[in-house]
């Protein structure tokens, strides 16, 4: 085998044979792996070195799993095994063979609204299952951390007729914004690692401990989800036009602008987007959390709503 050797040899780890090294952390190297008993296929694997981390860090890795383990949604990636040596912590993922949405955005530029849109009803479905039915917050919604499947090429139902000359061309299919042409398909939210639980279902029942929680907390934990839906509202920004909205060399000036919450729809590259994606960001870019859209607001904009292409903002 041709990939033999390329990586540490990493104990009590035999089950699965390396492939390819995927991504990387402070803490952490991501594989691609197979495994040799055939029962899962192929998967990703974050290997966390353990030696390097303090009690507070392993526990955060702990939690992390912890999480991972309760989730169980079509755009999250599967927690399928968790193990550990000595020195390392194995957790073994859900492949995303497509990974970082982050790259396709730098090799595409910008994505059109249609495709804008197919990401990110799916980044909040999964928001959706986290904050509405498991009580979770991500808090770390980027671009880094959404994964996709590459799309099947579905074939066309009517095939250009082809030219002299063409006999040798795949039908590269249908379009289908997500779906056609190998392009992005499924949608996976990654990295749990600063995410939080901020209710249990079982202390939120009328007659339960809630009653006891000081209004700090009650607020706090209010206010937590909107942290995410504020990502949300970065990463559609970013897909939209291909930069951040909130961007500065200096770090004490970015805080101060995302602090007053100043960002431009910036011209010309704001011109042709529609007038209803750049009022759903700024429901979501609103500094006052209470005032900032939820995940089911989100999803109720006519935006989210619309089927096929966005018509342009008339001039
Ligand atoms: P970190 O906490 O170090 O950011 P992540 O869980 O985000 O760790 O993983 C780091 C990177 O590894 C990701 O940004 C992605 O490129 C890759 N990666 C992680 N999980 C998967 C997966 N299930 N499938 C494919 N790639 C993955
Ligand atoms: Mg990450």
């Amino acid at each position: 085998n041709a990939s033999k050797g390329k990586f540490p040899k990493y104990p009590d780890l035999d089950r699965w044979e390396l492939l390819e090294k995927m991504g990387d952390g402070a803490f952490s190297n991501v594989y691609r792996a197979r495994d040799l008993t055939g029962e899962h296929g192929e998967v990703a694997i974050k290997v966390v070195r353990k030696y390097e981390m303090n009690r507070m860090q392993r526990s955060n890795i702990l939690k992390e799993v912890q999480i991972m383990r309760q989730l169980d949604h079509p755009n999250i990636v599967k927690l399928i095994e968790f193990s550990e040596s000595k020195q390392y912590y194995y957790i073994v993922l859900e492949l995303a063979p497509g990974g970082e949405l982050f790259h396709q955005i730098v090799r595409l530029t910008y994505f059109s609204e249609e495709l804008s849109r197919h990401v990110i009803v799916r980044v909040a479905r999964a928001l959706e299952y986290l904050h509405e039915e498991k009580g979770v917050v991500h808090r770390d919604i980027k671009p880094e951390n959404i994964l996709f499947n590459p799309a099947p090429v579905i074939p066309s139902k009517h095939p250009k007729p082809k030219q002299p000359g063409d006999e040798d061309k795949v039908d590269e299919g249908e379009f289908i914004p997500g779906y056609g042409g190998g392009g992005i398909g499924e949608i996976k939210i990654a990295d749990f690692g600063l995410s939080k639980i901020v209710w249990e279902t079982q202390t939120m029942t009328p007659c339960g401990t809630v009653g006891y929680t000081a209004p700090e907390i009650v607020k706090d934990e209010r206010y937590s989800k909107s942290v995410d839906m504020w990502a949300l509202g970065c990463v559609l920004y970013t897909l939209l036009c291909g930069f951040p909205p909130f961007y500065d060399e200096s770090i004490e000036v970015l805080t101060e602008k995302v602090a007053k919450g100043q960002y431009t729809f910036l011209s010309p590259w704001w011109d042709g987007i529609s007038s209803s994606a750049k009022d759903l960001i700024s429901h979501l870019l609103t500094v006052d959390p209470e005032k900032r859209y939820t995940i089911r607001e989100f999803l109720a904009h006519p935006w989210i709503q619309e089927v096929g292409p966005t018509p342009k903002t008339e001039k």
